[in-house]
């Protein structure tokens, strides 16, 4: 690659060791910038990334940087993709904004239903007091009375 009104230069994509990307430093000037090699090849092959999508790896692997091995797509895999298509809970709640929770289960985020979260919480809650309430009894006390 060549550097507009210097002398060109020739990148070297270095590997980030956080994420395991390849990245390439843009020198021009005194100025350089460091980019995403798989984030730059899709923006030339691609074309613009949609709004909402990330570039993503196919099975060549993240240092396969070939616009073949690369796509746009949301951030989030397989089945987490068929939770998010879902507009509703197995119980028939809407996944609205104020009625889900994200929840992060050994590194993968799913939606959760607040609703039954919550419904979960109140049966919990009534076992409890049923199960204390039966254990009075077996002790001779009072078994308290619900409302
Ligand atoms: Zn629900």
């Amino acid at each position: 690659m060549s550097v507009k009104g210097n002398e060109p230069r020739i990148l070297k994509p270095k590997v980030n060791p956080r994420n395991g990307f390849l990245y390439v430093s843009l020198q021009r000037d005194d100025r350089s910038n460091t980019r995403a090699v798989h984030v730059l090849v899709a923006l030339a092959f691609l074309g613009p990334r949609p709004p909402g999508l990330q570039v993503r790896h196919g099975p060549g692997g993240k240092l396969n940087n070939a616009p073949s091995n690369l796509r746009y797509d949301t951030g989030i895999s397989g089945l987490e993709h068929h939770m998010a298509a879902r507009t509703e809970c197995d119980n028939g709640h809407p996944f609205t904004e104020d009625n889900l929770m994200w929840r992060t289960d050994r590194g993968k985020r799913y939606r959760k239903c607040r609703t039954c979260h919550y419904d979960a919480q109140a049966r919990y809650q009534a076992k409890v007091k049923k199960k204390e309430s039966s254990l009075a009894t077996a002790s001779g006390r009072t078994p308290r009375r619900g409302p």
